[in-house]
């Protein structure tokens, strides 16, 4: 159990620390990576809010029809997200249509749509049938000035009648602003939100920050990072340190500009600090998947160096490396390939191989030989690659022909016998 359970749903307030230290000893790690929970953390106990069909159809390829938006919130779901979040219902007429239909499919993750703070918007995202409504209003001074023009008590109001009027319905809020929260948190919505929608918060500024805001308010908090300064799965570990409890995530990270924390970062990150959960509560066999449905619709590939399911994610290929994961794959890997069903690959075919991958590489094949025979094969094999890049196949071959070099030998010696 995180401590943090015991006290953010409850006061906010720190529980005697005699507490902490009695979860610390019964957690005991395994891993010297896993995180080590203190009384605010909610590190082992976070729940997602999946953005890929609000923040992501502001990804500047993103168009998703009806068809790709019930595909995409139907695989989110069986992936185990808690919520998934859709484009106002007033974008447009079909934006409203699509809404319905994916809360008429009846899934098991929560659906959520944003509006604007006003009574009309929250009225047509009700009738939608949404689990939960995310309000937002602007009310840094630079927006009162230059925006909607409206002080701060006109805004606390319309806020506090668009919160009751959305629990009347039965429905969830979230209110996300900068100056109302402890009005709205007296009001009893049910979760806060920041958002870095610049992206230029540092991991640093984000805990003070939500340890702040913990201090202040009793509701869940949940936090949105842009990753302009590539800081957005770090910010988001560092919110859910500092008791933040609901994170922002859309697939691959897509959204506006470069996007926000995406889905598979941000459970590689979380899969090391909390294994146990992270395991327990997605199917994280379905994350390559989900990652290709995206990718396809939005015309993009999966780049080379996305965590987890980039296409060198477990490739390893230093001859050093390779002996060492042979041995122990866990003194390069900090994550278990086979936890999203994934493989690892030792690349043995360059110049920097060495013996350990190759002997390896031969015993894939089925073939066998002394490690005196495979130390001379490795000496044949870098010197071709010094020459040229050699592709698998053609180190294949010279693994084979060297075999049966060593077979044909073995004949000649017994006819001689
Ligand atoms: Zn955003």
């Amino acid at each position: 159990m995180s401590i943090g359970a015991a006290t953010n749903g409850t006061t906010g307030l720190p529980v005697p620390s005699h507490n902490a230290h009695a979860t610390a000893t019964a957690t005991a790690t395994t891993s010297p990576y896993q995180h080590i929970a203190d009384f605010i953390s909610n590190v082992g106990k976070f729940k997602i809010i999946e953005s890929t069909l609000r923040e992501g159809e502001q990804f500047a390829n993103a168009f998703f029809d009806t068809e790709t938006k019930i595909k995409i919130a139907t695989a989110l779901s069986e992936f185990g997200v808690d919520y998934i979040e859709l484009t106002s219902p007033c974008a447009s007429p079909a934006s409203r249509a699509d809404c319905e239909a994916i809360c008429k499919l009846g899934l098991k993750a929560k659906i959520l749509t944003h509006t604007r703070c006003t009574l009309e918007d929250a009225k047509i995202a009700c009738d939608c049938g949404v689990d939960g409504v995310d309000v937002v209003i602007g009310t840094s001074s630079f927006l009162r000035e230059h925006s909607h023009g409206k002080d701060m008590a006109a805004i606390t109001k319309q806020a506090l009648e668009v919160v009751n009027y959305i629990k009347s319905r039965g429905v969830e809020v979230r209110f996300s602003s900068e100056d109302s929260f402890r009005a709205v948190d007296n009001a009893g919505v049910h979760r806060v939100g920041i958002a870095d929608t610049v992206g230029c918060a540092s991991p640093r500024q984000v805990y003070d920050l939500v340890r702040t805001l913990r201090g202040v308010v009793k509701c869940d908090i949940e936090c949105h990072f842009h990753d302009d300064t590539s800081c957005a799965v770090a910010n988001a570990y560092s919110a859910l340190e500092a008791g933040a409890t609901h994170i922002d995530t859309s697939v691959l990270g897509i959204g506006e500009r470069n996007g926000i924390a995406p889905l598979g970062a941000f459970l590689a990150r979380m899969i090391v600090a909390a294994p146990e959960y992270v395991k327990r509560k997605y199917d994280l066999h379905r994350l390559k998947d989900i990652e290709n449905i995206v990718a396809e619709a939005v015309h993009i590939n999966v780049p080379f160096n996305n965590p987890v399911t980039g296409f060198c994610a477990f490739t390893h290929k230093a001859g050093i490396h390779s002996k060492a994961i042979l041995n122990s794959p866990s003194t390069y890997e900090i994550i278990n390939p086979e936890d999203f069903g994934m493989s690892r690959y030792v690349h043995f075919a360059h110049r920097l191989t060495g013996w350990n991958s190759i002997k390896s590489r031969v015993e894939q094949l089925g073939l066998h030989m002394t490690d005196a025979q495979v130390k001379l094969l490795t000496t044949k094999i870098k010197a071709m690659a010094d020459v040229r890049p050699l592709a698998i196949d053609d180190a294949d071959s010279i693994i084979r022909a060297f075999h049966l070099d060593l077979q044909e030998r073995d004949t000649v010696e017994t006819w001689k016998n």
